[in-house]
């Protein structure tokens, strides 16, 4: 009886921390805003939380582009090549093809050089199996989109990757020579590509949202990493000192993952993963909000639950204490989990943790913290999308689509509606129509596809 006090004390405490009440979310959209308007401003980068790039300069898809376009998403120990034919005015994609290629794990270490070759020659491969290419015609140079897609500082702390990927300002000599260097590899593999400009994910995705719809204004990657882009007037872009593109349009990388804000409900058990984490101090959006760390904070409260007050019997699991072994998929499953006494997180705790005879006390509590946890990080998540809507001056008056993209999105049901009714929650009846949120057109990596077929592209 004392045993279950203890946790439900835990259990409340932690309802009450995390807790986003819309008064809450607004506070965090309109520092979002803040930080957005005062990096956009500022000429040092770093001055604030958010980097706020310009990613971009070229102008978007209009929708009207037709043809068989490439694209490769690069992820942390794989890549997909993908090509598609759009058929412009509103046809959909056809003919899409995907591929995931696993990249060696000496060439996942090794020299930005050998993995633009790796790449390179399985784009030839690809391209030479492919039907698609026959009617397109040898001779003409094909256009290939470039995204990559994964949290930073995991790849660099878990590949030992050569490469810091990060997000690259078009004007960043390193962003430069890497792009120079793939389209030396394509040529000198024989692949009659040019890539045009190497962006992050969520570039790539804005690319898809505009092919289909002028209102497309953001794109939000939420998946395993936390980050968003947006098309802002290049005139209030005033740490930009170059001429400005024709279009009038710049798509700012805005590395949301860096977000910070004091409005911003973190935990002792937030506090602790950061303190322990390899970048300490930054990520703080992204660790309450991304994939990679939402089973990782369950994880943390289960273990404190079980060390306190024992809900896993006597001894604590071993298996416990070991970090990140919860996955937020898993995460997901226990918290999704309808069957009868939670038999579903029954058999995950034991799959993962090793943990036999879960009390149904107990599981019901796992499934609490699960949705504790996913409430906080989708509502976040939500309140991230108003703030950009906000900053753009477009929650009043305009039509605004904003396209999500990423696993914890796509496969995370409970998830997804807890962030759609937040923004509903912030915006009220009538507002919120003028925000449509879309899933992700043609699946992972397709941004890039969209990308290539950018017109006007800047070399
Ligand atoms: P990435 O972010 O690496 O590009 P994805 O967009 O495919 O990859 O997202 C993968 C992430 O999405 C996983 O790390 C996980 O956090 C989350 N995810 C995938 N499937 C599920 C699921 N069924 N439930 C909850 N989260 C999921």
């Amino acid at each position: 009886e004392r045993q279950w006090k203890g946790t439900h004390g835990i259990l409340r405490k932690l309802a009450r921390e995390c807790a986003t009440p819309v008064s809450k979310l607004w506070e965090v959209a309109n520092d979002l805003v803040s930080e957005m308007e005062a990096s956009l401003a500022s000429q040092e980068t770093f001055s604030t939380t958010l980097n706020m790039l310009v990613s971009y300069m070229a102008s978007l898809p209009s929708g009207d582009e037709e043809g068989v376009y490439y694209g490769v998403n690069l992820r942390g120990t794989n890549f997909l090549i993908l090509c598609a034919r759009l058929g412009g005015k509103q046809k959909p994609i056809s003919d899409l093809y995907r591929e995931e290629i696993i990249i060696p794990s000496d060439v996942v270490t090794g020299t930005s050089q050998e993995l633009f070759d790796f790449i390179a020659v399985e784009v030839e491969k690809f391209v030479s199996a492919n039907p698609e290419n026959r009617d397109t015609g040898g001779a003409e140079e094909k256009k290939l989109g470039f995204t990559w897609s994964y949290p930073v500082d995991q790849a660099a702390a878990t590949s030992g990757s050569a490469i810091k990927w990060k997000s690259f300002s078009v004007d960043d000599t390193v962003g430069k020579a890497l792009l120079n260097d793939l389209n030396r590899a394509l040529q000198k593999h024989g692949v009659n590509m040019h890539v045009f400009a190497l962006v992050d994910n969520a570039v790539g995705e804005l690319a898809g949202g505009r092919y289909y719809n002028r209102d497309s204004v953001a794109a939000i990657t939420l998946g395993m990493s936390t980050d968003a882009a947006y098309i802002e007037a290049a005139e209030t872009v005033h740490k930009w000192c170059s001429p400005l593109p024709e279009s009038g349009e710049m798509v700012i990388s805005m590395e949301l993952g860096n977000f910070k804000s004091p409005h911003l409900p973190v935990t002792e058990f937030d506090a602790s993963l950061d303190a322990e984490s390899s970048n300490p101090g930054s990520g703080v959006f992204e660790k309450l909000v991304a994939g990679m760390y939402l089973g990782e904070i369950v994880r943390r409260v289960l273990l404190k639950m079980a060390q306190e007050t024992g809900i896993f019997g006597e001894n604590v699991p071993s298996k416990l204490a070991t970090p990140f072994l919860l996955r937020s998929p898993d995460m997901a499953v226990m918290h999704q989990d309808t069957s009868e006494d939670h038999d579903g997180v029954d058999e995950k705790l034991n799959e993962i943790f090793g943990i036999t005879n879960s009390s149904p006390m107990a599981r019901e509590l796992v499934a609490e913290v699960c949705d504790i946890v996913a409430e906080r990080s989708a509502r976040l998540a939500g309140a991230g999308i108003v703030g950009i809507i906000k900053k753009l001056g477009r929650i009043e008056n305009k039509k605004s689509v904003v396209t999500i993209e990423g696993g914890l999105y796509e496969h995370y049901r409970v998830f997804r509606n807890y962030l759609h009714s937040s923004v509903w929650e912030m915006l009220g009846n009538d507002l919120s129509d003028n925000v449509r949120i879309e899933h992700s057109h043609g699946g992972p990596g397709a941004g890039a596809v969209f990308l290539a077929a950018s017109a006007n592209l800047n070399s």
